[in-house]
């Protein structure tokens, strides 16, 4: 389109004269004016189109068939000013017009207005792609909530294994918005607001459905990271527009999943794209406080983060009432199987509590992907049923990664068996330590050979006992190395990491250092500290927390090494044992060790400590060389 214009211009500007003109270089037009030759100009811009008294052959000095006679002519005015030009036409009689651009006042605007076109036209076409991320431009505002009505949900409470607790505390829920008379007959003051607390994959989503699925009511879903936007304001009408849709059509449920996105602590950091957020912070504020619960509409809510929600959003009458919703336990895991193995066609040997006892620190996502990866594996061996043994290969897939196919050279391999073989034997030869499921040196995932314990039951509280031992297990593959090759490797990294994080924490957050003392120093390790928060403790404490830390793992190394020492010959035994089988389970191992591991004496009454970051997979990897 441009282009076309621009041809126009140039045409529209002499075409009218009928005979061709000359285009003269403008030094050359100075020269016909000085020389008198030049009858009349006439000027539009730069532009300058002239008659000549007497024709002149151009151009010069070139081929007689390229030459021709000229009586008009055009040229540009250079850019910068000439001043001379204007005295030399009038003192040569030139007649000097000046026209507009010679074009049409309709294609001289077009022209002015062209730059100013380009831009809207490209504004204008970056807002239609933003308008296809995000809905309609003037839609903006719009809620994309999801809304599930009561057909659509068929999630019930059934569907949720394993919480009990949880499901208990939000009956009263599904009983208010199932009929709502009795509460307010009595005046009950039904919380507005209720925040599922749990670490990630326990079944909150599944639980918030499972609410609305069992009330019978719509169900606007929202997860909360869909209010956070570029434009600010966008997410706080957002906000408004899903509690307006919810309000007009009780009895109703809004669920914001993954609160933390809109509910972090306020003014906290100049991060960019604050300013929205608080926006839709402040709306949800407002939200919460501005309907009443009596008009049958709950708000709940998901969140793993509870710690950097806002105060402000925790305070009573808004999201007063936390429901938690803690890994599974045992029996709890036993019945998410059931539940997740419901379509799929089980072998006899499968024994879901057996799984279900190995597999402490899953959560209900986590159990549902080892059903899934379990399947696959019976898939892969073309059976029609799912056996025991697949189970155990999904869970070495799920725990350790996949198989690499990687191959080690010989010397690596009985590094790698030392190294794992010291773990198991640590772990054997320790009475308080978790049993030993099995040993492998087959590289997994970053992984070059692993050691799996199995906790007997879920510990919800360690003593220092079994953490001092769980530092002694972890130590056993670094000992094991250097009692048999004078060295370590990398392959302890991990190990090394995993002590270093527990000894440090039994020092200065669970007073198990006597030198430190029973002091609470540090916090759970969270992935992210709230700014601000300082260290609460001065210089000589830093100390002496890691003089702590350190001598902690060093006892502990010591006393692996002592161990492994003295069942030095159990440990070729089990490390050749290893290099040949590369995998050995609990049994074969404890008939190499020539002793019956089973005979452990129960430890005693012990000082004991709350520890939720310990409730992981006990697994040792000897990874990541
Ligand atoms: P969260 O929201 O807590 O991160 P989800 O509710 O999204 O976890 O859970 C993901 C999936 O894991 C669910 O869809 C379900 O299949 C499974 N799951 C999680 N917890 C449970 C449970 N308690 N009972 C049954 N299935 C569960
Ligand atoms: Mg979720
Ligand atoms: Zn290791």
């Amino acid at each position: 389109m441009l282009l076309a214009l621009l041809a126009f211009n140039i045409v529209g500007s002499f075409a009218h004269r009928g005979t061709q003109p000359a285009v003269l270089p403008y030094t050359v037009f100075r020269q016909q004016v000085e020389s008198g030759n030049v009858a009349a100009i006439s000027t539009a811009g730069t532009h300058v189109s002239g008659t000549m008294k007497h024709p002149i052959l151009w151009p010069p000095g070139a081929k007689t068939k390229d030459q021709r006679s000229y009586s008009a002519f055009v040229t540009v005015l250079p850019p910068f000013p000439d001043p001379s030009l204007l005295p030399m036409l009038l003192a040569h009689n030139v007649t000097v017009t000046s026209a507009g651009s010679g074009n049409p006042w309709v294609v001289d605007v077009i022209i002015t207005a062209l730059p100013v076109l380009l831009i809207v036209g490209v504004l204008v076409y970056l807002g239609r792609r933003m308008q296809q991320q995000q809905g309609s431009v003037f839609g903006f505002g719009k809620s994309r909530a999801r809304v599930h009505t009561n057909t659509e949900t068929s999630v019930t409470f059934k569907d949720v294994a394993g919480e009990d607790e949880a499901k208990n505390s939000l009956q009263d829920i599904v009983d208010f918005l199932r009929d709502p008379r009795p509460f307010q007959v009595l005046g009950a003051r039904i919380p507005k607001g209720i925040l599922l607390v749990g670490p990630p994959g326990t079944g909150k989503t599944l639980l918030a459905r499972a609410v609305a699925g069992e009330a019978g009511c719509a169900f606007y879903s929202a997860a909360a990271t869909e209010f956070v936007e570029m434009f600010v304001g966008v997410g706080a009408s957002r906000m408004r527009d899903l509690f307006e849709r919810a309000k007009a059509s009780p009895p109703a449920i809004v669920f914001l999943d993954e609160l933390d996105a809109v509910g972090r602590r306020r003014g906290a950091a100049a991060v960019p794209g604050n300013e929205e957020r608080e926006q839709t912070l402040n709306q949800l504020l407002g939200e919460l406080d501005g309907f009443e619960p009596t008009k049958g509409v709950i708000v709940l809510a998901a969140t793993n983060r509870p710690d950097v929600l806002d105060p402000a959003l925790l305070r009573p009458g808004r999201f007063d009432r936390q429901v938690m919703v803690e890994l599974p336990d045992r029996s709890g895991r036993e019945s998410i199987l059931r539940i997740h193995t419901r379509q799929i066609p089980l072998a006899p040997d499968v024994d879901l509590g057996v799984v279900a006892r190995g597999t402490v620190g899953f959560s209900g996502a986590d159990l549902a992907n080892l059903v899934n990866e379990a399947a696959i594996a019976a898939a892969h061996r073309r059976t029609t049923q799912v056996c025991m043994e697949d189970f155990g290969s999904a869970q070495d897939r799920i725990v350790m990664g996949g198989l690499t196919g990687m191959r080690m050279g010989e010397d690596e391999r009985r590094v790698v068996a030392y190294h794992e073989t010291g773990h198991a034997l640590a772990a054997i030869l320790s009475p308080a330590a978790d049993p030993i499921r099995k040993v492998s040196i087959v590289p997994r995932g970053r992984s070059l050979g692993a050691t799996q314990q199995i906790a007997l039951a879920d510990h919800h509280n360690y003593s220092r006992t079994y953490l001092f031992t769980r530092l002694v297990v972890l130590m056993g593959g670094h000992a094991a190395e250097e009692l048999v090759f004078h060295e370590g490797t990398t392959g302890a990294e991990d190990d090394l990491r995993q002590a270093t994080a527990l000894a440090r924490q039994m020092v200065a957050r669970w007073g198990m250092s006597p030198e430190v003392g029973l002091l609470a120093l540090e916090l759970p390790q969270a992935p992210a500290a709230p700014f601000g928060m300082a260290r609460n403790y001065g210089e000589v404490t830093a100390d002496r927390i890691d003089q702590e830390t350190a001598r902690l793992i060093s006892e502990a190394h010591a006393h692996a090494a002592e161990l492994l020492r003295a069942h030095r010959a159990a440990l070729d035994r089990i490390a050749d044992a290893l290099l040949r089988e590369e995998v050995l389970a609990l049994p074969a191992l404890t008939a190499l060790l020539g002793q019956t591991a089973s005979t452990r004496p129960m430890s005693g009454p012990a000082p004991t400590t709350r520890c939720e970051d310990l409730r992981g997979r006990c697994v040792l990897q000897g990874g990541g060389y």
